[in-house]
């Protein structure tokens, strides 16, 4: 496989998670999320999940049969409090691109790798994981901190025009 298709996320959000919404769900006939958590689910400069990203998670868990937290962080402390407040089980330390801590969370849930999305904000760790497994991978804008409204990410760019010189299409989908 080409790093232009390794990199290609299957769905571009352009938004935040909190738009990955039922509809598509459905329509992408997900039956699992694995979701990253920094700056994914929460931003790195936070620790409370927001009342905007409970009220999607609220609206979207009943449509899955799993739903696990897959980080690259090594506080048990950070993400674990995050895993709690969702009710969800989670893995610290992942090391993606690794494939290794990715496949025991999908191999858990008892699903066919299309029907489980890895969602995350980073081309060169979640997407990349994602499509060495043959998941459906879904690449969503950072998430702001409380009072932020325009963030830098220097290496979210980087990755973007890396991936794009590589061939990947990331144009969101509207
Ligand atoms: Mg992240």
């Amino acid at each position: 496989m080409s790093w232009g298709a390794l990199l290609q996320p299957d769905l571009v959000l352009g938004k935040t998670v909190v738009s990955l919404s039922p509809q598509m769900i459905s329509k992408y006939q997900l039956e699992g999320l694995i979701l990253d958590v920094d700056d994914t689910l929460i931003s790195t400069r936070t620790r409370e999940v927001s009342p905007e990203v409970m009220h999607w998670f609220e609206q979207v868990r009943p449509l899955l049969k799993h739903v696990w937290l897959v980080s690259n962080n090594i506080s048990d402390a950070r993400i674990g409090a995050v895993a709690n407040t969702l009710s969800v089980p989670y893995i610290i330390s992942a090391a993606k691109p690794s494939r290794r801590k990715l496949r025991r969370a999908w191999e858990s849930m008892n699903l066919d790798a299309g029907r489980v999305a890895m969602v995350g904000d980073r081309l060169f760790t979640d997407v990349l994981a994602g499509n060495r497994l043959g998941l459906f991978t879904v690449l969503v804008k950072p998430m702001f901190a409380p009072g932020q409204t325009v963030g830098r990410y220097p290496v979210h760019a980087f990755e973007v025009w890396f991936s794009e010189m590589m061939g990947a299409s990331l144009e969101a989908e509207s």
